[in-house]
Parts: structure tokens; C-alpha cells; sequence
């Protein structure tokens, strides 16, 4: 099969011939329609994820088809339409485990990290980590959805935030393209915060009902005039103007973090008591939350802006991804 790899941190994407895997125990193999190319491949391209062994295939966003199934797999068969996302597998017998709190596994296994991703022509994942793709969801407009919609979808949905209730999305990127979209659908009163002018007319188009332009004023003051917001779901990975946020939350609200800064956060103690705040994260989720992200993106009609690539062009492809340039997710196509 042909597969795109990085045989050192900092190496370039090679492009390379090598047998095809075959699913072990507990595994299936899937032929591969389209990966999507996410900000976190860089921990495998740049060595910046501990331990990970090299030459590895990156993609974490991977949708197309099961071919073969290893042995002991009951649920899965040839044939299915199915998508792979950063979850790659748990244990099923250590603590968290036994509680049913697969995410947070201590022995978690992560696709395209522990094992090799979607960068190519097939890829073999545990059964555990395969979500079902529903029919009329194209495979190069499901991938995203697997890292970059789930994520959102999923911190949304377990925000607290009501039907009816303000949400406000920050930054309109590759994950706030998804977001405002999602809260639209999830049926919040849906306000997006952005950069200039410019993007005013996207987010509109998005779903949202209002914008908010951070050049033109504070969106934290134009949140209060609003009553505040339930939830603000922190997209772009600017610590500065997520701290800046707090103060634009309802009492009771939550700044639910899902844009992955390395900048710390800062906020006072007394921003927090008054109106009894939360600051929390979300780490996207399992299978079944990609497969619940997937039959509400199909028929609610949320669908990432995707630009394409082929497979041979990852380098070209990550490229336009990592430069910023990109509306919004690049996806990898395998030509079949
Ligand atoms: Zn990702
Ligand atoms: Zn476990």
C-alpha cells in the first residue's frame, strides 16, 4: 500500500511503499477514503509527543471502509462505512475503565500516535476505537468531524447549556467554523466572536445571531448587555483573549476551553466567586461520541469547509494547514 510517513521528529513527509497491515486480534483493517489533516499531527511531524516511535503515519481523522476483520471482533464486518478518531482504544480493566470513563483510560491508546494513522492507503485500529458513518455523509466531510467537530459537538452538548440559552463561540477557525454551527443546531441563542469586519457575513452564514467584532470593543462588556453568557466555548488557542472572556459569562456560566494554548490563563480569584464561575476543558471523546457527532452532523447539515489534497500531496497539504491558510480543514483524499 502507499503511505505517507515521518521516519524522525522534524523529518519530512516521505512518501513510501509498504505491506499492507494485516488486523490482529481485536482489530479491523480500513480502506482509507480520506484523512483530515489536524493542528495536532505536528506532535508526530515535530517529535513533540514523548515516546512516539518512529517512522510513523500521521492522521487522526479517518473515514472510509472496513475490508477485514481480525479475530474476536463481533460488531464490526466488511463492508461498513466507519470513521477513526483521536481516540484510539482503552484497556477496558483499569480504574477509570472499570468506570466507564474510556477517555480517561490510563493506558489510552491514540491513533496515528501509538499506532500508525490515515496518511495512507489502509490503516488496522482496535475495534473499540471504530465509530459508524452514516450514508449520506460524504467520507472527505465526515474526517474533520472525527478530531475537530467532535470536540466541539461534544463540549457543547455537555456545557450545561440549555435550549434557548446564550452560548457565545470564540474565534472562527477550524474549530469555530464547526462550533457556531453546532450551537446553532443544538438550539442556542448563538453568538460568534471574531477578528474584523470581515468575518461577519461567515459567521451569519454559519448559524450565528450575533457577532461580535473584538477590533470594534470589549466582547466580554457586549456579552453583559446581552445578560451574559451561559457558556463561551474558547476555540482559538489565545490565552489572552480567553482570560479576557471571564467577565463576559452569566452567573453560574462556564469558559469550556477546547482551543489547546500553551500561554497560561489568567484570572482572578474574585472573577470566579462573583457569579460562582467555572473555568473547565473538554478532551474531545470515544467512539460512540464520534459516531453521535457524525448522525447529528447528517442530519442537522453541519459540514466542515474542507479544501482537498491527494494523498501524494501531504506535504503540500499540511503546509497550507499549519500556515494558517487553509478555510478551515484540509483533507487528504485517497483517489478510490
Ligand atoms: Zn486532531
Ligand atoms: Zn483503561
Amino acid at each position: 500500500m502507499k503511505a505517507v510517513q515521518i521516519s524522525k521528529p522534524g523529518g519530512n513527509f516521505e512518501i513510501v511503499e509498504r505491506p499492507t497491515p494485516e488486523p490482529g486480534r481485536g482489530q479491523v483493517r480500513i480502506k482509507v477514503e480520506a484523512c483530515g489533516i489536524c493542528h495536532s499531527d505536528a506532535l508526530v511531524k515535530e517529535g513533540y509527543w514523548p515516546g512516539v516511535q518512529y517512522p510513523r503515519v500521521p492522521g487522526h481523522e479517518i473515514a472510509g471502509r472496513i475490508d477485514s476483520v481480525g479475530a474476536d471482533v463481533a460488531q464490526w464486518k466488511p463492508g461498513q462505512r466507519v470513521g477513526v478518531g483521536w481516540h484510539g482504544g482503552h484497556c477496558f480493566v483499569c480504574d477509570p475503565c472499570r468506570r466507564g470513563d474510556f477517555i480517561n483510560c490510563k493506558f489510552e491508546k491514540i491513533t496515528a500516535i501509538t499506532f500508525d494513522g490515515g496518511y495512507a492507503e489502509y490503516v488496522v485500529v482496535p475495534a473499540e476505537a471504530v465509530a459508524l458513518m452514516p450514508d449520506d455523509l460524504p467520507a472527505d466531510e465526515a474526517a474533520p468531524l472525527l478530531c475537530a467537530g467532535i470536540t466541539v459537538y461534544n463540549a457543547l452538548r455537555n456545557s450545561g447549556a440549555r435550549g434557548g440559552d446564550l452560548v457565545a463561540v470564540q474565534g472562527i477557525g477550524g474549530l469555530g467554523h464547526l462550533g457556531i454551527q453546532y450551537a446553532r443546531q443544538l438550539g442556542f441563542r448563538t453568538v460568534a466572536i471574531g477578528r474584523g469586519g470581515d468575518k461577519q457575513a461567515l459567521a451569519k452564514k454559519l448559524g450565528a445571531h450575533e457577532y461580535l467584532d473584538t477590533s470594534a470593543g470589549d466582547p466580554a462588556e457586549a456579552l453583559q448587555k446581552m445578560g451574559g453568557a451561559h457558556v463561551i466555548l474558547a476555540t482559538a488557542p489565545d490565552s489572552k483573549a480567553m482570560s479576557g472572556l471571564v467577565n463576559g459569562l452569566s452567573a453560574h456560566g462556564t469558559l469550556m476551553v477546547v482551543g489547546a494554548g500553551i500561554e497560561s490563563l489568567t484570572v482572578t480569584p474574585i472573577q470566579l466567586i462573583s457569579g460562582s464561575k467555572t473555568i473547565r476543558g473538554w478532551a474531545s471523546g470515544t467512539a460512540r461520541d464520534s459516531q453521535d457527532t457524525l448522525e447529528f452532523s447528517a442530519f442537522s447539515g453541519v459540514r466542515p469547509m474542507i479544501e482537498r489534497y491527494p494523498l501524494e500531496k501531504a506535504a503540500e497539504a499540511y503546509e497550507q494547514m499549519i500556515s494558517g491558510r487553509a478555510r478551515f480543514r484540509v483533507v487528504l483524499t485517497m483517489g478510490s
